[in-house]
């Protein structure tokens, strides 16, 4: 593989990446094509025992990858996901293998590209191992960013401070020609900014109250059938969802939500298997009534999505940048949020190939550009439920008819559905389902009746 891609006069020296999640990660291999050195913290201890770690408590819910995404990490890694594949992990390539109902009617069975299906920590463990194999980068786990270090009168981050979890120990400096922020959503980098003079980014939140409960099974090959996922959407008069995706290792995650307390999903193993009876059906289904639990029902509650945006800031210091969740938290029903990391990996890559001149603005402008539509198609989603506040009703209304009006169209017209499958795969833009053909197939299939509108 070769790694340097450096053009002329261009970046040298050590780059910092905060945060081994999927966003460090990603950045990780981007920056090791310019960087002499690169050096990824986590403050989590790494074990490679496949489970799931502090740092990330959402590796226990599903966590599928979309074709984009798996398509980036290709890109990244040539071969990564054919040895995942070959490794245990599932891949879709038909959509024959895949039951979505989205807004109450099934997805007509369109050509898919490959959509990875594994458990989290699978993938991250996995996507480590590529990553710890560069041979100009080191991992240092088991340590915590507490604080930049910047140059006098702070026009530059030249480093960051490093403690052990929990205080224990001396805190140790590290120097960087770039520190790169990917702590998740928490914020500590827009924090940062702050601590240094600088205006913080302005927050937009969509408050959604999503919460999750899920739990793994072990069921035997060929007992589901050739399926090898379900998914159930929330719709406006039944705001609770359901995945159930087949795993490495003929281990299956069902994953429930709800938005909103009442329809948050029980972790009552029973009631969980209830609600779930409530939203599934088909042979997955039947298989996994009989199948063996492997871990306890995990939960988790996602408050709200959340934007910040670092791009409209007029005055940045060189040498951070903040990428992942940290820009830009998707609501993660929508099963994109890894994605969206990568593709920000992709920008600073690109971003890197023009020299670390104005870095941070060149990439804040360009990872905006990768985050506009998934952000606004899945907030408008997000918006069509009367459960998620802010969104005048006439509104919430009109944009569940609509969806629901897409979604019947693309049970069977082959057009449709493609467009339906590429916004949410993010393999195209969703400007498709504007166009005229879809248009009026969508009209056609508008709810005539209040009660049809699911609202
Ligand atoms: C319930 C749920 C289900 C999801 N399902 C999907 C899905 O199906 N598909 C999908 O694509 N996405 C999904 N997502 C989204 C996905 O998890 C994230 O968007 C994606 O992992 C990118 O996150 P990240 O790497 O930016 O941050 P994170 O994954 O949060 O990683 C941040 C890392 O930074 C470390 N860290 C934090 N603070 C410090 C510090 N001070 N010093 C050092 N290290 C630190 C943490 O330990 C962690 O390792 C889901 C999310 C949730 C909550």
């Amino acid at each position: 593989m070769n790694l340097v891609r450096r053009p002329a006069g261009t970046a040298t020296g050590h780059a910092v990446v905060l945060g081994a999640g999927i966003a460090g990660l990603c950045a990780a291999r981007a920056l090791s094509e310019v960087f002499d050195r690169v050096t990824l913290v986590e403050r989590d201890a790494l074990a490679e025992d496949g489970g799931t770690r502090r740092g990330v408590p959402q590796g226990a819910h599903v966590h599928s990858l979309t074709v984009r995404g798996a398509a980036v990490l290709d890109g990244f890694f040539p071969g990564f996901v054919g040895r995942l594949a070959a490794d245990g992990a599932a891949l879709v390539t038909a959509l024959s293998e895949v039951d979505i109902v989205f807004f109450g009617s099934l997805l007509h069975k369109v050509p898919v590209g490959t959509v990875l299906q594994a458990g989290r920590p699978f993938l991250e463990d996995r996507l480590r191992a590529a990553v710890r194999a560069l041979p100009n980068l080191a991992v240092l786990d088991d340590r915590e960013a507490v604080a930049p270090l910047a140059a006098p009168g702070n026009a530059r981050v030249v480093g960051v401070r490093l403690a052990r979890p929990g205080g224990a120990g001396a805190a140790e400096d590290v120097d960087a020609d770039l520190v790169v922020d990917a702590m998740g959503r928490a914020g500590r980098g827009a924090a940062w900014l702050g601590s240094l003079g600088y205006r913080k980014p302005v927050e937009q939140r969509l408050r959604v109250d999503v919460a999750y409960a899920s739990r793994r099974y072990r069921i035997p090959p060929g007992a589901a059938g050739p399926g090898r996922a379900l998914l159930v959407g929330a719709t406006p008069a039944r705001p609770r969802g359901l995945v159930l995706t087949q795993q490495e290792d003929d281990l299956w995650v069902l994953s429930l939500y709800g938005f909103g307390h009442p329809d948050h999903p029980p972790t009552d193993p029973a009631e969980f298997l209830r609600f779930a009876g409530e939203l599934a059906s088909g042979p997955i289904w039947d298989a996994l009534r009989r199948a063996e639990p492997v871990t306890e029902v995990a939960s988790f509650g996602y408050p709200h999505a959340l934007r910040r945006h670092f791009h409209r800031l007029r005055r940045l210091p060189d040498g951070l940048v903040s990428t992942g969740d940290a820009i830009c938290s998707l609501n993660p029903i929508y099963g994109a949020g890894m994605t969206v990391a990568a593709l920000q990996a992709a920008a600073l890559r690109e971003c890197l190939a023009g020299g670390t001149r104005d870095l941070p603005r060149r990439f804040y402008r360009s990872a905006a550009d990768a985050l506009r539509l998934p952000w606004l198609f899945s907030t408008l989603a997000d918006r069509s439920m009367p459960q998620v506040p802010g969104t005048r009703p006439a509104l919430a209304a009109l944009l569940g008819k609509s969806f629901r009006a897409t979604m019947r169209a693309a049970a069977t017209d082959a057009e449709v559905a493609t467009a339906v499958w590429n916004a949410v795969s993010l393999t195209a833009s969703p400007a498709a389902l504007a166009r005229p053909r879809v248009v009026a197939a969508t009209l056609r299939n508008w709810p005539r009746r209040a009660q049809d509108s699911g609202s």
